[in-house]
């Protein structure tokens, strides 16, 4: 059975001689891994279009149950060429392509995390180093996929942050900071604290400029420029609940590696 659709390549694998395994997020099948006969031979007919990041209209052969269809055709919409050439963009890049890889279970439709996907190679392609970017992807889907950390209401007691008051100034006022915990995935207010990992401290101001982010469209963060300060608070937050939820990463032997590094390319 013949099935077409737009895809974005997150990841290709070396297969045999000169095969491939390229891994897609598609518009219609979300990840989807396909079968590339002899790409890497001169004059292939897939030509640069397997490429990490690339953005092509592809046509796969194989029966429904088929876990590996095989690529018949692959044309370029967008090459995000530019973005392959910068190791640094590369570098950030790969961060959210892990998360595809790692949080999105294959062969199930998120046309909403491919859109998102989408927009967001094309704001990097114009500027790779805008760090909001980054952290809009991953804010917008941890929302998207049910995963986000919990930022409304204490962890124990629901209480929601504003009422609750999780964490007040010494003089009584109104609270300094909110508490995180990263085991929890959640804000823990005063009352409801005992013993556990150290929290990550939380301003009200990074707590407000996080429930922008979840309300603002993809076109409206191109207006804002967030102070370093709120933007590496939340940064912090994300990048941790992300860890954690991920759980430590692990060599082809199956052992836990020391390193935290995670590079998908
Ligand atoms: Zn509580």
């Amino acid at each position: 059975m013949l099935k077409r659709t737009d895809g974005i390549v997150l990841k290709s694998t070396v297969f045999g001689e000169a095969d491939l395994i390229v891994t897609y997020l598609t518009s219609d099948y979300g990840l989807l891994k396909a079968f590339a006969k002899s790409p890497r031979k001169i004059r292939s007919r897939f030509g640069s279009s397997l490429e990490p990041l690339t953005y092509s209209r592809i046509s796969m052969l194989g029966k429904e149950e088929s876990n590996l269809p095989r690529l018949t055709q692959s044309d370029i919409i967008r090459p995000f060429y530019s973005l392959r050439e910068d190791f640094k963009c590369l570098l950030n890049i790969s961060e959210i392509l892990e998360l595809n890889l790692n949080f999105l279970p294959e062969r199930e439709s998120h046309p909403e995390i491919f859109r998102l996907l989408l927009n967001m190679l094309t704001k990097l392609e114009f500027n790779c180093s805008n760090r909001l970017y980054y952290l809009y992807f991953k804010i917008r889907f941890l929302e998207i996929t049910g995963y986000s950390p919990r930022l409304d209401a204490c962890g124990r007691c629901g209480d929601t942050v504003e009422h609750g008051r999780p964490a007040k100034r010494k003089n009584g006022g109104p609270p300094a900071h909110h508490n995180f915990y990263v085991s929890h995935g959640s804000i823990i207010c005063q009352k409801c604290i005992a013993e556990g990992d150290e929290p990550i401290r939380l301003s009200t101001s990074a707590l407000r400029f996080y429930r922008s982010l979840l309300k603002w469209n993809p076109a409206a963060i191109d207006r804002i420029i967030p102070p370093e300060s709120l933007l590496s608070e939340i940064e912090g937050i994300i990048n941790s609940h992300i860890r954690y939820v991920l759980g430590p990463p692990r060599s082809s032997y199956g052992a836990v590696r020391k390193d935290t590094a995670r590079i998908a390319l």
